[in-house]
């Protein structure tokens, strides 16, 4: 094993179960790990490599930025942040945002916004605002935030949680309907869920959602920190069912796969809640992070990067249903947003990925039963059908050694 994942190992928290791979360099959609040997990365960090490593001009940029200004903290303004929250209110058809960092502390602002805006706009009586969650979601890992998960290892051991939330089934629009009451502020849903193992609603399932909480006044609140800028093959995956949420939470992607940038947008309604010392980051809205965010999205509109997604995920989902594997459940996605499922009693997605990883091909497994595909939004089609190659001779050998043995 290497030296480096054993001092990684005996110095890191082991709250993760990496691939025992070392990685030292990346462009694009590849990755070079600490022997010089190349990886075609269909990972992307979670999505947030949508727009590949190191793209050039972010890189181009930064190194002007960082040296010019990084942080100043909200106590002033800085002349990078409107730009940055104008185009990404204007590109989603939001009033106003709230710059955070990661994916959970968005998560955490878009919960605060809906408890009071639910207490001093809807007039629901105080402290008894619930918050609706869906069964198998990821919104992040915070104490709120997996008081909402069904997960129970995501739980287990770090209660007590706070109360205000409840648990309905995804994609079922009668449980969502059952579970609304008079003090019910917002239901918050992942478009299709990315760490519950690419998990697609029913068709309309989003569209019924939308109209159900205008009916009762409450708040659609999109987690679009993963399915979000262009992964699906959509600016936002709401998108695919014109649906327009009260709120929306970008992350991951819109860092530019350099920084951790995320932001809640809503109606100004929602966010003008917000009064100054109510709710605050340090670093959220950063000139560098702004700066980044701001260059991030424009690369993703100038670059087609959306089109390109649905273009590339068609293809890539149409070459994987070519394969006839009994180690396959189901294949299912949107865009480059894509999940093999396999048949647990057959063979392990960990498995698959660590023979993935011998060939050269980086992607990690969700839930032990689904290999995830999300490579950057700028893969080719030649590297596509490489990968694919990979996938299916892997398949095929564990195939060959489950009959043989
Ligand atoms: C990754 C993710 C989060 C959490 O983001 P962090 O940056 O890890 O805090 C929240 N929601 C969804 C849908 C995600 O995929």
């Amino acid at each position: 094993m290497s030296a480096r994942i054993d001092l990684e190992d005996r110095y890191c928290a082991h709250n993760y179960h990496p691939l025992p791979v070392v990685l030292t360099r990346g462009e694009g959609v590849y990755l070079w790990d600490e022997n010089g040997k190349k990886y075609l990365d269909m990972m992307s960090a979670y999505s947030a490599v949508s727009h590949g490593h190191a793209h050039p001009r972010l890189v181009k940029l930064v190194q002007e930025q960082v040296a010019t200004l990084n942080i100043v903290s909200r106590a002033f303004h800085s002349d990078r942040l409107g730009p940055f929250l104008e185009r990404a209110c204007k590109l989603t058809g939001m009033d106003m945002a709230l710059p955070m960092n990661t994916g959970s502390e968005a998560v955490e602002t878009a919960i605060k916004a809906a408890r009071k805006w639910a207490y001093t706009v809807k007039g629901v009586p105080h402290d008894k605002a619930e918050i609706l969650a869906c069964n198998g979601n990821f919104h992040g890992r915070t104490i709120a935030i997996v008081a909402m998960s069904d997960e129970p290892q995501y739980q287990e051991g770090f209660g007590p949680f706070p109360p205000g939330f409840k648990a309905i089934d995804y994609g079922n629009i009668d449980a969502l309907e059952a579970a609304i009451n008079d003090n019910t502020a917002a239901l918050i849903v992942e478009p299709i869920q990315g760490e519950g193992g690419i998990v697609m609603p029913p068709e309309g399932y989003l569209r019924a959602a939308a109209e159900l909480c205008r009916k009762h006044n409450v708040l659609l609140i999109a987690d679009e920190i993963q399915t979000g800028l262009g992964r699906t093959g959509r600016l936002l995956a709401c998108e695919h069912e014109g649906v327009k949420p009260d709120g929306l939470i970008l992350g991951k992607a819109l860092g530019g796969g350099i920084l951790p940038v995320s932001m809640f947008l809503a109606r100004r309604e929602v966010m003008n809640v917000f009064r100054p010392g109510d709710h605050g980051s340090t670093f959220g809205g950063n000139p560098l992070g702004a700066t980044i965010g701001l260059e991030a999205l424009n690369i993703l509109m100038e670059e087609n990067l959306p089109e390109r997604s649905a273009e590339m995920g068609e293809y890539l989902l149409s070459r994987l249903r070519e394969f006839d594997s009994p180690l396959i459940k189901e294949i299912r996605g949107r865009g480059l947003f894509v999940g093999i499922e396999i048949d647990s009693a057959l063979g392990s997605a960990r498995a698959i990925c660590e023979a993935l990883l011998e060939r050269g091909l980086l992607s990690k497994e969700t839930h032990q039963t689904v290999v995830r595909l999300a490579p950057p939004l700028i893969i080719g089609k030649a590297e596509i059908d490489w990968a694919v190659d990979q996938i299916q001779d892997v398949l095929g050998e564990m195939d060959k050694l489950r009959l043989a043995s």
